[in-house]
Order: structure tokens, then sequence, then C-alpha cells
């Protein structure tokens, strides 16, 4: 496994591939990996000839500073990590890197970020589509991997594809998740024990949600015996828990109809550390 630090030797590197008609990779990441990262990339090595995968903690998706300066950057066991699972090149850019100049260029992606982590985050998206249009210029992959986890990450970074018409295929890898059902994250580190023994209660919240849901309970019921739940749960601090169409993301109200996906997403804080979990019922 080869690192590189700079875009220009990214973009050399992966156009030597794509002259030799090798299928590029690529797995977006701020690091500190755990296994849902690897399983990506095992995915990813398994499905191409080439994988690159991309650690940068992006400071334009931080809304909030504190959350940036603590996120977990351990660059050096990322990469004993990486090469095992089938990673070809570790890209490892420094902000000057990808910022030469300031951006200017802003993202609107409508309907689909105004809510949950659009609009609790402000700026947090245009910061993702910003540097994640870099990565696919920079190595212009044939298929890039994204997690589930980031439900609405990946409708945004769907239409972003579509609508500046990147030549590539987006894959949406299942949620991995611990034994105790906590999805793996990498702010899971930053948990308290006593907040680490908390935090798979957001799944039992899902889970709770989904059953009400399948039961034929209206959408407005299931969210509410799922934030009952998370408020009687010591050290949780509930910020949203929705019922959306899996698709648009809009806030479904009444009982499910035949037929329609729907997702429940939740984001909670546990002693400052924000965490995400969703669940797509039908999966
Ligand atoms: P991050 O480093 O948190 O930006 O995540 C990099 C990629 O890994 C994103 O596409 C995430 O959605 C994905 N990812 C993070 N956690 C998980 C997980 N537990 N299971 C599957 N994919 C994940």
């Amino acid at each position: 496994m080869e690192i590189l630090q700079t875009a220009a030797e990214l973009q050399a590197r992966t156009e030597k591939w794509r002259q030799a008609g090798q299928r590029i990779g690529l797995v977006p990441t701020m690091g500190a990996l755990h296994e849902g990262h690897l399983q990506l990339v095992r995915a990813a090595a398994q499905e191409n000839d080439v994988v690159v995968v991309s650690i940068f903690v992006n400071p334009t998706q931080f809304n909030n500073a504190d959350d940036f300066r603590l996120y977990p950057r351990v660059p050096d066991a990322d990469a004993a990590l990486l090469a095992p699972a089938g990673c070809t090149v570790l890209f490892l850019p420094s902000v000057e890197q990808m910022y030469p100049r300031p951006t200017v260029l802003t993202f609107d992606f409508g309907p689909l970020e105004r809510v949950m982590e659009g609009a609790h985050r402000p700026g947090h998206f245009n910061g993702v589509a910003t540097v994640v249009s870099k990565l696919f210029h920079l190595s212009r992959p044939h298929r890039a991997y994204f997690g589930q986890k980031d439900l609405q990450q990946v409708a945004i970074i769907r239409q972003l594809t579509a609508d500046l018409s990147f030549d590539l295929d987006l894959v949406a890898f299942p949620t991995v998740r611990e034994a105790d059902g906590l999805a793996m994250s990498s702010r899971n580190r930053r948990l308290s024990p006593a907040d680490r023994a908390m935090a798979p209660q957001l799944h039992q919240a899902l889970v709770l949600g989904a059953a009400a849901l399948a039961q034929g309970q209206p959408a407005e019921v299931a969210q509410a015996a799922a934030a009952q739940h998370l408020a009687a749960s010591p050290g949780i601090s509930l910020e949203y828990f929705e019922v959306v169409d899996a698709q648009t993301l809009q806030p479904v109200s009444g009982a499910v109809q035949a037929g329609q996906t729907v997702a429940l997403c939740v984001a909670a804080q546990l002693g400052g550390v924000r965490l995400i979990d969703n669940l797509v019922v039908p999966a």
C-alpha cells in the first residue's frame, strides 16, 4: 500500500490506472477506522482492481469547533489496518492540499437537506458535497463506497452525482454494528464507559419504533414511543427522532403505506459526543 499526500500525486496515479483499464474503487473517510470502514474497503477491493481510501477530517463539514478539534486522528493505526483490507493507495491530504484557496461555491440540496442532519448542522452538507466532489474529481473512481449509517449523506451524494454527472456507481453499504447493536462510529471511542454502556439504547429506540410501525401504529406514535424510551435513558440527550420516507427523507405521518420504505433516524448527544443512527424498514 502506498501513501499519497498531494492532490497532484493522487490525480496522476489514478489517471495512469484509468488508462491501463483498471477499475478504481474509492472509499472516503475521516479516519479513526473501525470494522464498518474496513468492510467498505474489503467490498471495494472485491469489486475493483484498485482501491483508494481517503482519510481527511474535513474542516468545512464541521459546524462545531470542538467536534472538529476533538475528532480522533490516528493515521498510523489506520494505515496498519488498511493494507490487509485491500487498500492500494491511502490518500492523506493536508487541509492546504484539499483547500488551496477558500471555496466560494455553495450547494443547495433543497428539501433533502432541510431535515435532520442538514437542519441541525448548518453548512454540514455543503462541506460534505464540496469535499466529495473534490475527491471524485481527483480520483475519478468507477465506484464510490458510502455507509448507510449516514443515510442522509448517501441521499445527498446520490443527488450530487446525478446533478453533476459524475460517471460512477455509488455503493451504499449496510450499517455495521457492535454485538450490542451500537452502530460503529469513530466518535464511539470518545464515549465515557458509562455513556458507552448506554449508547446501544439508540439502536433499541430504533427497534422499538420499527416494531410499532410493523404493528400498524402511526409514525407519530412510533416516534413518541422511541423518544420516551430515550428520555428514560440516563445520559442520552435526544436531538431528533424522525420517521421519514427512505427516498425523499421527508417526515411520514400516519400509518406507513403498503410498499412504502421508511427510515427511522435518530441523533443524540452523550456526554458531548454526538451520535446518529437509523433503521430502514423494510430493510
Ligand atoms: P466517516 O469516517 O465517519 O466519515 O465514515 C466514512 C464512511 O464510512 C462513510 O461513508 C460512513 O457512512 C461509513 N461508515 C461509518 N460508520 C459505518 C458503519 N458503522 N457501518 C457502515 N459504514 C459506516
